[in-house]
């Protein structure tokens, strides 16, 4: 047995302590509870814990633990977000990426203005309360008045008796100067989602080329929260050379910046792109694995953010989302991108959901959500009460459905 599997939470400690031989084993149920009550005091050595479960049954007590706490904190409903990746133009190199600037083999599509208005006006009248408009990072001044028009025209276009705003709009479009996250605000985008991929900064620059900074995207996180924007980030789980106590890292930084959402898969390598082949990964199983008990531990830990179940969990798994789902996410975004572009927005080999048209995409995922006894919220931004608390506001009535 491993060192790992030998602690436990010391109720009258309030703390994970080593078991003796005869004590240590898998987790208990009831001492799984016990750590949802330390979430404040949750240390690293109680994460690492959750974080090396090896199978289902391991990790079966932490999971449900994070599930009762998502019930408690954001009920059991499921908030959509239209997925319209409205371009593969990047001027990034990423190595684990396979729409990265040098990679040649790829086809370059923007989608024109109207097709993304067009895209969106299709999610409000489906019920999807929120689209996510999601590109690779250009910061030219051609691609930042793009982003604000298709904002505004979003909003103008989306009107509806359920929502009188407009469609909730999260923008994922990479690194940008203040003052564009502050034009893109001020259009009606009201969140953001931005990945480190890794907070480690040894591993970030490994993931990085030298002019990619782990101390450039962090202080963009922390503009977009100055701005007022609903912040997103998340990670890869099972990168070649990542340890536990790297994923500790990461959980910790996400409590430490105080984020809105997280957006976390397993790493799946992509055959385009240099890091295929550098260094080990786990089989797809245990890579599997690893994802959800990170849901699992952000849950416990933050029991308040969204967290997306992301379809590279589905890559790895036919149901793989509804396995995040069960470990503590409440959010999911169904395809929309036009399917005669979607092949082209390949950042990993195996990518799901390619060839399927809108339409199958929200019938597939409604039955996918009412699977596992959770339910849709149609019609709403469905924004994170993490965000709601720390600007001390309450969270949309729509919200509370
Ligand atoms: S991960 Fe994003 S920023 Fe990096 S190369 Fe790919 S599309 Fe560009």
């Amino acid at each position: 047995m491993s060192g790992e599997a030998r602690i436990a939470w010391d109720p009258q400690a309030r703390r994970f302590a080593p078991l003796h031989q005869e004590e240590a084993g898998i987790m208990s149920v009831a001492m799984a509870g016990a750590l949802v009550e330390s979430l404040p005091a949750c240390d690293p050595v109680g994460l690492r814990r959750i974080l090396t479960a090896r199978t289902a049954a391991e990790a079966e007590p932490f999971r449900r633990a994070a599930e009762q706490v998502l019930l408690q904190h954001c009920g059991d409903s499921v908030r959509l977000r239209g997925l319209i990746e409205f371009s593969n133009r990047c001027v990034c190199d990423c190595h684990y990426c396979g729409i990265r600037r040098s990679n040649r083999r790829v086809g370059r599509y923007t989608l024109s203005l109207a097709d993304i208005v067009e895209t969106a006006r299709w999610c409000a009248t489906k019920g999807y309360g929120s689209v996510v408009l999601q590109a690779g990072e250009r910061r030219d001044g051609r691609f930042v008045a793009f982003v604000e028009q298709a904002v505004c025209a979003i909003k103008a276009a989306t009107r509806t008796p359920h929502q009188p705003e407009g469609l909730g709009i999260t923008l994922c479009v990479g690194e940008q100067t203040a003052d564009t996250y502050a034009r893109w605000f001020h259009a009606g985008a009201h969140r953001y989602l931005l990945r480190m991929e890794s907070f480690s900064p040894a591993l970030f620059g490994r993931l990085h080329p030298p002019a990619q900074t782990h101390a450039a995207r962090l202080a963009c996180l922390r503009m977009l929260k100055e701005i007022g924007y609903q912040v997103g980030t998340g990670v890869m789980i099972g990168l070649p050379g990542q340890t536990p106590d790297d994923l500790v890292e990461d959980l910790l930084a996400f409590r430490d910046l105080g984020v809105d959402m997280l957006g976390m898969g397993p790493y799946i390598p992509h055959v385009d792109a240099p890091l295929e082949g550098q260094g080990e990964i786990a089989s797809d199983a245990v890579r599997l694995q690893m994802a959800l008990n990170m849901i699992t531990a952000a849950r416990l830990l933050m029991p308040t953010l969204n967290i997306a179940a992301t379809t590279a969990l589905q890559a790895l798994a036919g149901d793989g989302r509804e396995q995040g789902l069960r470990h503590g996410a409440n959010v999911i975004m169904p395809q929309v991108t036009p399917p005669r572009v979607r092949k082209l927005y390949t950042l990993y080999d195996g990518k799901p959901c390619l060839d399927d048209n809108p339409e199958q995409c929200a019938s597939c995922v409604e039955g996918r959500i009412r699977s596992v006894g959770r339910r849709v919220l149609w019609h709403a931004w469905g924004d994170s009460r993490h965000y709601a608390e720390r600007m001390r506001v309450g969270p949309a009535q729509e919200d509370l459905r």
